[in-house]
């Protein structure tokens, strides 16, 4: 552990307000941190991270740039897959003794593909109270902005990097009636959109998002056979992606005896513009049109 004395005032900055923070209650707080951009974490999670008596890092030295960034001087110590067997069970004995312990992973939430899991189950075995402090996670960061639907949606994680296994897994996801999200390394992305090119369909729309609430954030969106193509050629990308995928049946492009019946039923509903704005929503196809094709619909329906 990172050697801050007990007594040290426990505090964080913004800008050049240095504010207090008292300890937290005793338990296990799993705190969401920034996946980039460094402003993007919440008052909550730096009053968390300043006021606890030791804050659980994946990798202290990626945590410690954002402790530094607020001026936090906080007791840190590492708690990652490769040490959770003995970095585990101290914890629970820190919290079981009444401390405070914050859980962080490198960026956004902890427990998220992100280590955490077994901590919290044995956390809760042992009796200890378990508090989410949320904000930032590349999945929600992708689904909000892909413009897919995100009424339903399903968090996938990485698929398996064998092409077997990969497939098989695909496979099962095919018939969720939901937008899938998947984590993703740059180096494996052609391959992981052409296998769900294949075995989702070449058709179905999706988006790619890279280097999330950074300097060069992109939202790349087409369909998975476009993408495939594009990242084949392009080779793989600089950053880290998110591939969002829409859910079966929200892909092929819209018949035109069903925009027709469509804009009815919103037409009868609404005022022209503002029914056409949303079959555009709907379908992706262009609100200008939709508008005309409306108007001759009710020209001709009398
Ligand atoms: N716990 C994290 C969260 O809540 O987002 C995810 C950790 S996981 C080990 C890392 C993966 O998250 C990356 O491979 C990438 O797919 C995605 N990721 C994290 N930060 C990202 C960013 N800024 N832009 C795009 N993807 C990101």
């Amino acid at each position: 552990m990172s050697n801050t004395p007990e007594n040290a005032p426990r505090g964080y900055q913004i800008g050049q307000a240095w504010l207090p923070a008292p300890p937290p209650d005793p338990a296990l707080y799993l705190v969401a941190t920034p996946i980039g951009n460094l402003a993007d974490v919440t008052i909550r999670a730096l009053q968390v991270l300043a006021g606890a008596d030791i804050v659980a890092c994946e990798d202290t030295r990626v945590t410690r740039v954002l402790l530094d960034r607020y001026a936090i001087r906080a007791k840190t110590t590492a708690y990652h897959e490769h040490n959770a067997t003995s970095a585990g069970p101290r914890l629970i004995r820190a919290l079981e003794a009444g401390k405070s312990v914050a859980l962080v992973s490198d960026a956004g939430t902890p427990l998220v593909s992100d280590p955490g899991f077994r901590l919290v189950e044995q956390a809760l075995a042992a009796g200890i109270r378990v508090v989410p402090v949320p904000g930032p996670s590349a999945a929600l960061a992708a689904l909000t902005a892909s413009g897919l639907p995100s009424d339903a949606f399903f968090f996938a994680g990485f698929l398996p990097v064998k092409a077997g296994a990969r497939h098989s897994r695909l496979e099962a996801l095919s018939a969720i009636p939901a937008t899938l999200v998947f984590y993703e390394s740059p180096r494996r992305l052609a391959d992981a959109l052409a296998a769900m090119a294949d075995v989702l369909g070449a058709d179905r729309a999706a988006t790619v998002g890279r280097e999330l609430t950074k300097a060069f954030e992109e939202f790349r969106r087409a369909t998975l056979g476009e993408l495939a193509a594009h990242y084949a050629k392009a080779g793989a990308p600089k950053g880290e992606v998110v591939i969002c995928v829409a859910p079966p049946g929200e892909t092929a492009a819209p018949q035109a005896g069903d925009v027709d019946a469509l804009l009815r039923e919103l037409g009868a509903e609404m005022p022209a513009s503002k029914a056409a704005a949303e079959a555009a929503r709907m379908t992706g196809l262009a609100k200008q049109d939709l508008f005309r094709r409306l108007v001759e619909l009710k020209a001709a329906d009398g």
